[in-house]
Order: structure tokens, then C-alpha cells, then sequence
């Protein structure tokens, strides 16, 4: 089956439900371009040749490789290097085959210059065969956009034609034995050095392709103030010439799943790194990572749900028990369709996230090499970022959360079958523990969707009260006569009353005369209490993004609003069952 052109749901989201009329312009601001496209519709009919390739090469040879890979591992350790294994060199082998890894990458620096909802498709696609490959794929395009965006042209001319070439990938260095979560526990240190360089000197764990070549870094530097405030981004390469590394990759972990990457530790003794940026500002450029990163890990969790699924749905086809497939048994087809509908709808949200992250994301790229955007970019821009933020936790704890959910579902369809190491979908499932852990848990998710909330209640609580969330674009052309709309304003309404009750429970001011003084909202200890219902109130909010998503796709073709009604009977009971634990906790 090719993961794409042999797929009921890719064609149409990729025709219907990605912005290509924002989007193309962008990327292509005249025609004919300079690699001969003559409109709009020949790039796109050029990207589903594309998706349409590598929805074969995913479907085939990756797939085929997952289970060798799980098993023979990412690679070994070795006087300070890390060197892949067979089946890991064979992936990396094919895809710079493909010209994969420059997908995203401008072409001025040797990649295709695509658009970014080709290259999270692809991730999708990756992680729907073998989680593994899919992360360490990951660790090659997301490096060549931050050396694009944050380095000079002879970095970039030097490194990121290695990235697209598939010899040369790299690391976000960040998690040490004493800090995860909270970045500004961060020790490793920085020492200036005349010649405008710096040394590091600290430990990094859990580093994903430790060994890839070179790291972005956050480190501090000496005296700078305690916090996320004192941190500071390097680039730091493994090679700079003479005999010794410049770091040591020191162990590769050994883990419950996602056996095909490398979880490596990196020390620093005395490593030579530049400075990225100005000083202080580390976690604001890593951040800019992170929001890409999780979506893609939101990406990447969307693929596992659909490969568990895949075989899941076969088996049930395929496996008899009192005297029928398992698919005709009722209560097996009411969890079958359950587990299909709640795939479908999160694979709409996702698309719909990553068009609006993709004009950000470009605009935000010209904002910063050109220092202007126009008047027509800036208005895109901004109205990009308000969803880009808004959805981007939700997005990486939904579909992280229900990929864990959904493997452990497939195990039980295939019974015994499933708990065994013959099929795949344990694979799935134990693989699905990292998506939940890296580029912030599911609870720091929970928690930046709670501050987005209470930021923008507390900016002006008067208006808040009166619309609580903004308007989606699109919804301006479609009219709310249609069931799906009507319907959606409906369940919106009741969500946004719980959520006001809510608030008012944890937040309201003691005295009355406070109500409107947006300080009076916020003081700690009802912050705290608040944060109690950080991930019901992450999932209420996934549930209403999805559902929104849902009633535009049906406005625009009537074959969608089956999976719009399936998805509202799937979540009412469980939205009623937060507003229960609000009213009740
Ligand atoms: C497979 C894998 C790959 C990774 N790759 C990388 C990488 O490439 N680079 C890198 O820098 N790191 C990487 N990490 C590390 C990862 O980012 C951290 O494990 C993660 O950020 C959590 O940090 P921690 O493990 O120290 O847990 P802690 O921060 O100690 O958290 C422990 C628990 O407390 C919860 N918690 C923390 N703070 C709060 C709060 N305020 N409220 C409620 N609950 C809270 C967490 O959700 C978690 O459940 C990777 C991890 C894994 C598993």
C-alpha cells in the first residue's frame, strides 16, 4: 500500500485542506519559477508526485527495515563517535538517494525549496513505517533550518549542502542530569576566548544523534543571570580539524523503545563553539525549534497511530472468532470505528496546524534575515502566529496522548498476537513513550496551553468574557447555516461557559471590586489551583480545535461531514466528563 496515493484520507487534505493559495505565493512569488513551474498547480501536482514517491519508499524498504532496525539498534558508541548500524546507514543511504533531506532546504544552499507541509508529511509517512528512522530524519532538515536562520552565509554554505547530501546531521543539546523540564537549571558553562569563541565545558544526556556532527547548544555563560534569562545558544562541531573530537559522544542508551535512534550522551571538555545570535537570548532561538519540533513530533505521533492502526484493522479483517471476523463482532466495530475516526480527525487537525505554522514559519524566516515584512505579510504573519502558538501544545499532547492510547488499543485488537515480538504493533506502542517525553512532556504542553488561556483572559478580562477565543479565518466564508458550523457553535458555547465557570472557580478576585483588574486574576495561589486543570483543560481544547477543523473541511465538501459527526459523537462524553471533573475537583 503507498502511504499516500493508496490512502483515502492524504489526496484530499492535501488538495482541500492546506492554504496552497497563501502558501505558494510565498515560496514562488513569480511564474514562470526558475526550476519551470509554470503555476500554482503544477507545484502542487509536483509535491503529490513527490509524497506519492516516498509514500512508496515508506510503505516498502523503511517498513521492511523497521523491525531489523528495532532489534540491531541505532548503532555503537566508539572512542567518542557514534557509527550507525547497517540498517541505520542503509535508511540514511536511500533517503539522501531521494534528495529527501533538502526538501525544506532553500535552493541557494543546494536543497528543493519546498514548502514545510510536503516535508511533515513525509515525517508522518516515516513514522507510520518505523518511528526510529523517522527521528533521526528529523535530525538532519531541522538542523539545515537552523543553521539557515541562525548562522552566516559560510556556515551555511559549508554545512547544510553536507545535511542535504545525508553526510552531516546534528543535535539540540539541552537536557542534563539536573534539569529537563526547567531549562534555566541549566550549568553547562561558556567561557569567552580572544579570538570571539567560546568553551564549553558540562555534560548533555538524552541528546538525540548525539553523533550526528554538530549540536546547537544551550549553555551560560559566565556571570550571566540565573534563569532562562542567562542562557545562551552555541553551535558546536565535532570535527574542527587536528586529531581530537571537539566533544565526545559518550554513551547511547539503552531504552524500552525507538531502539533505531540514538539517545547519546555528549561531554564538553574545553569544546570549541560559536556563539549563536547575542548572548542571553539561547532560549528564545531554541524555542523557535522546540514549536517546529513539536509539531512535527505531533506529525510523528499521527504516523505511529496510523501504522499501529494499519495493521490492526488487517488482523481484525483477517482473524475469525465465533464464527465471524473480528470486524463484525459488535462491540469490536463500535472500537474499530472509534479508533479510525479519532486517526482521521487528528490527521485534519494536523494538516490544518502545519498550513498555518508554514506561512508563519516563512514569514517569520523573511522577518528575521530582511528586518521588514510588508503590510499584507505582517497581517498573515500575525494571524499565522495566533494559531501556530495557540495550537502548537495542543497539537504534540493530542496526538502524543492518543498515539500511546491508540498503539495499546491495537495490541489488545490483535490479542495474544499483540503482546508478542512477531507483530509489530508492541513495536508501535513501546516506541510511543518518547514522542510523549521529548520537546517538553505532555504536562508542559498542558501548562502552555493553560498560560495562552489566562494570558489573554487577563490581558482585558471584560472581553474575554465576552468571546473567549478567536475567530478562526476561514470561518468569515463559511456561512453558519450549515449543520457542521451550527453544530460546532453549539458544543463551543457550552465549552466556553464551563471554561468561564471554570476560571471564575480558580481565579475570580476575592473582592468584588477587583473583578475587571486583570492584576487581581492572577495572583499565585489561584494560578496554582488553576494549573490543577492544566491537561483536562488541554484536552477540552484539542477536542474543540479538531471538532473546528472538522466543521470547515464538511463546509467545504459534504463527504467530510460523516467524519465531522463521528468525531462530536466520539468527544461530547468525554468533553462532559471534564466539565463533570471541573464542577466536581
Ligand atoms: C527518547 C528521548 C529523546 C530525547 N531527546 C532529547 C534531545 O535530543 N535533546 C534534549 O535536550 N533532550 C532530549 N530528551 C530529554 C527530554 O527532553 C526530557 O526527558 C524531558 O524534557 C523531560 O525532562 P526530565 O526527563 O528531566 O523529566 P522532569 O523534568 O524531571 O519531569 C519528570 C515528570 O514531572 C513532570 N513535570 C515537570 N515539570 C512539571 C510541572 N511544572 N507541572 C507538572 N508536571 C511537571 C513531567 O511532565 C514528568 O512527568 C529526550 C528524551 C527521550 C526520552
Amino acid at each position: 500500500m503507498n502511504y499516500f496515493s493508496d490512502d483515502k484520507e492524504w489526496p484530499w487534505l492535501l488538495d482541500n485542506a492546506i492554504d496552497w493559495d497563501r502558501i505558494i505565493p510565498l515560496y514562488y512569488p513569480k511564474f514562470p519559477t526558475e526550476d519551470g513551474f509554470q503555476n500554482k498547480d503544477e507545484i502542487i501536482d509536483f509535491i503529490k508526485e513527490l509524497l506519492t514517491q516516498t509514500g512508496a519508499w515508506t510503505s516498502t524498504a523503511v517498513l521492511e527495515r523497521a523491525a531489523a532496525l528495532d532489534k540491531i539498534g541505532a548503532g555503537k558508541v566508539e572512542n567518542g563517535i557514534t557509527i550507525p548500524s547497517d540498517e541505520l546507514a542503509a535508511f540514511y543511504k536511500e533517503a539522501a538517494e531521494l534528495q529527501v533531506f533538502g526538501l525544506p532546504v532553500p535552493q541557494d544552499v543546494g536543497g528543493l525549496g519546498l514548502p514545510l507541509g510536503p516535508l511533515m508529511i513525509v515525517l508522518s509517512q516515516l513514522a507510520r513505517a518505523c518511528m526510529s528512522s523517522c527521528t533521526q530524519f528529523a535530525f538532519f532538515t531541522s538542523m539545515a533550518d537552523m543553521v539557515h536562520r541562525y548562522c552566516d552565509d559560510e556556515t551555511q554554505q559549508r554545512i547544510i549542502p553536507q545535511i542535504c547530501a545525508g553526510t552531516m546531521s546534528g543535535s539540540m543539546c539541552l537536557t542534563e542530569p539536573g534539569c529537563g523540564s526547567d531549562l534555566g537549571m541549566i550549568k553547562t558553562s561558556a567561557t569567552p576566548t580572544d579570538d570571539g569563541k567560546y568553551l564549553l565545558n558540562g555534560a548533555k544526556i538524552f541528546i538525540t544523534n548525539g553523533g550526528g556532527g554538530l549540536g546547537f547548544v544551550l549553555a551560560r555563560i559566565k556571570d550571566a543571570p540565573e534563569g532562562l534569562a542567562g542562557i545562551s545558544m552555541f553551535l558546536c562541531e565535532q570535527n574542527i580539524g587536528g586529531d581530537k573530537l571537539n566533544y565526545r559522544v559518550t554513551k547511547n542508551e539503552e531504552k524500552m523503545g525507538m531502539h533505531g535512534s540514538f539517545t547519546t550522551e555528549v561531554v564538553y571538555e574545553n569544546s570549541t563553539a560559536t556563539l549563536v545570535g547575542e548572548q542571553g537570548k539561547g532560549f528564545k532561538y531554541m524555542l523557535h525549534l522546540m514549536n517546529e519540533a513539536r509539531i512535527a513530533v505531533g506529525m510523528q505521533a499521527l504516523g505511529g497511530i496510523e501504522g499501529c492502526l494499519d495493521y490492526a484493522l488487517k488482523y481484525a479483517t483477517e482473524r475469525e472468532q465465533f464464527g465471524r471476523p473480528l470486524t463484525e463482532l459488535p462491540l469490536m466495530k463500535r472500537n474499530l470505528s472509534d479508533f479510525t475516526t479519532e486517526r482521521d480527525a487528528i490527521r485534519a487537525l494536523m494538516v490544518d496546524t502545519v498550513s498555518h505554522f508554514d506561512i508563519y514559519q516563512n514569514l517569520d524566516k523573511k522577518k528575521s534575515h530582511t528586518g521588514e515584512l510588508n503590510k499584507k505579510e505582517t497581517k498573515m504573519h500575525d494571524e499565522a502566529w495566533i494559531w501556530t502558538r495557540k495550537r502548537t501544545p495542543l497539537v504534540k499532547y493530542y496526538a502524543c496522548e492518543a498515539y500511546t492510547h491508540l498503539s495499546q488499543r491495537a495490541i489488545q485488537v490483535l490479542g495474544g498476537y499483540g503482546y508478542m515480538e512477531e507483530y509489530p504493533v508492541e513495536r508501535y506502542h513501546r516506541d510511543s513513550f518518547g514522542p510523549l517525553l521529548y520537546e517538553g512532556t505532555s504536562q508542559i504542553q498542558a501548562l502552555m496551553a493553560l498560560k495562552d488561556v489566562v494570558k489573554y483572559a487577563a490581558k482585558d478580562p471584560k472581553k474575554f468574557f465576552s468571546s473567549v477565543f478567536a475567530k478562526h479565518p476561514t470561518a468569515n466564508f463559511v456561512s453558519a447555516d450549515h449543520f457542521s458550523v451550527k453544530e460546532f457553535n453549539k458544543i463551543q458555547y457550552k465549552f466556553k461557559k464551563n471554561t468561564i465557570k471554570l476560571l471564575m472557580k480558580c481565579l475570580r478576585p476575592e473582592s468584588i471590586g477587583d473583578i475587571f483588574n486583570p492584576k487581581a486574576w492572577t495572583a499565585e495561589s489561584n494560578i496554582e489551583e488553576l494549573m490543577t486543570h492544566a491537561e483536562t483543560l488541554c484536552q477540552a481544547l484539542s477536542y474543540m480545535e479538531t471538532l473546528r477543523v472538522l466543521a470547515i473541511h464538511s463546509e467545504q465538501d459534504e463527504s467530510r461531514l460523516d467524519l465531522f459527526k463521528r468525531y462530536e459523537i466520539l468527544v461530547r462524553p468525554r468533553l462532559e466528563m471534564i466539565y463533570t471533573d471541573w464542577s466536581i475537583r
